[in-house]
């Protein structure tokens, strides 16, 4: 109820908005008028091209949502139950469902202060003989560190599945994530960098588990023989309406990338010189796209950080919290995961959308100056 009262309100500012413009609705338009509302159409087509030549590899299989394509990509490469797969705990609960939908083990290991993205040193200390996947996020815009985890991949023959639901065009020494795992994931959810509604793609250069996963998509039914089926396969389709709505977005990727950009250096700016506060950081050899502005005050424990959340509130200001800990949930196992449990309480994220104007990111900046510098 609250939630809805302040979202109707005038000048409340929300933590993310989709932007659709006169190209989206086109689209969308489009789509419905032709008739192909289900999975079959033009759009379906063109968004997998679209995108995947974007990310720079061969194959895009658009599916119903990201979670989707996670579970996926895991039944593709043959994984499930006896076997281990190495997720960060810092992460949406997306990342780890998957897994166990696929029936296989979580493990999760810690991360890097600065990228907030999972450490291969933790990776290296957690493989053991059933390991069979990893899964790095690049998380909240920030890639992880690629190089080293294929490194480790290939050294104990371990396949790598990249989570880049939260980076659409962010990159590592100008390659795009997406384009180093075997196979990648990526989110289409209304807050994220682009939309279809809901959706997600999986994408890869492997053009045999591209077959296999297009084959798993559409309930793994024989191309010879309609109704017959080689496996148990899935739902897991996007619709033409949802692809017409990514289409557009895909077309504008490089403008909704740039205004990330500039919303940080906006917030950059007008948060500098607070003792104790630290914003998005971005490694040397990596582009972030600042999907979320992450603001981290050392002086915050859980209970202080959500008090701060409702200062902002009445402000007419959203914001949301960091992920929990993934290994603090009673569905999954404890783990000594110290910087997760460290960084997870004093980190908040900010409104990052494509309308914010700097008017805007101006009075979120000084609410949150006159709260923090007192
Ligand atoms: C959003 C997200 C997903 C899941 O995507 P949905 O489209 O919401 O199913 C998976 N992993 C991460 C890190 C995400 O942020």
């Amino acid at each position: 109820m609250v939630q809805i009262q302040l979202l109707t309100m005038k000048n409340f500012i929300p933590i993310s908005k989709p932007s659709i413009t006169d190209k989206e609705i086109k689209y969308i338009n489009d789509a419905a008028k032709s008739g192909w509302v289900s999975s079959l159409g033009k759009y379906i087509d063109d968004f997998e091209n679209q995108f995947s030549e974007f990310i720079g590899v061969n194959f895009g299989l658009a599916t119903s949502n990201g979670t989707a394509a996670l579970h996926l990509a895991l039944e593709t490469l043959g994984i499930g139950e006896g076997d281990e797969v190495i997720i960060p705990d810092l992460t949406f609960i997306a990342t780890a469902n998957a897994v166990k939908y696929a029936g296989a083990k979580v493990v999760t290991v810690d991360i890097e202060a600065d990228t907030l993205c999972i450490d291969p040193d933790s990776i290296r200390k957690n493989i053991t003989s059933n390991t069979k996947a990893i899964i790095p996020v690049h998380l909240y815009g920030h890639p992880a560190n690629m190089p080293e985890i294929n490194k480790l991949a290939k050294e104990h023959e371990i396949f790598v599945i990249e989570d880049a639901a939260e980076a659409h065009g962010a990159e590592i020494n100008g390659q795009k994530v997406g384009s180093f795992g075997d196979c990648s994931i990526f989110s289409f959810y209304g807050n994220k960098v682009m939309t279809s509604g809901e959706g997600g793609m999986v994408v890869t250069d492997n053009e045999s588990l591209f077959r296999r996963a297009k084959h798993l998509r559409d309930h793994a039914m024989s191309d010879k023989k309609r109704y017959w089926h080689t496996d148990i396969g899935y739902n897991y389709r996007m619709t033409n309406l949802q692809a017409a709505l990514g289409l557009a977005q895909a077309e504008r990727i490089e403008e909704l990338i740039a205004k990330k950009l500039e919303i940080f250096d906006w917030y950059k700016k007008g948060l500098k010189d607070i003792n104790g506060v630290k914003l998005n950081y971005q490694a040397d050899w990596a582009k972030n796209v600042y999907w979320m502005i992450c603001l981290e005050y050392e002086f915050w424990g859980e209970k202080e950080r959500n008090q701060f959340q409702s200062t902002l509130r009445d402000k007419n200001i959203d914001s949301r919290p960091y992920f929990y800990p993934i290994s603090d949930m009673p569905m999954y196992k404890e783990s000594d995961t110290f910087i997760v449990h460290d960084v997870y309480k004093k980190g908040l994220n900010l409104p990052t959308y494509f309308d914010l104007s700097l008017t805007e990111v101006n009075y979120i900046c000084e609410t949150v100056k006159a709260e923090l510098d007192s």
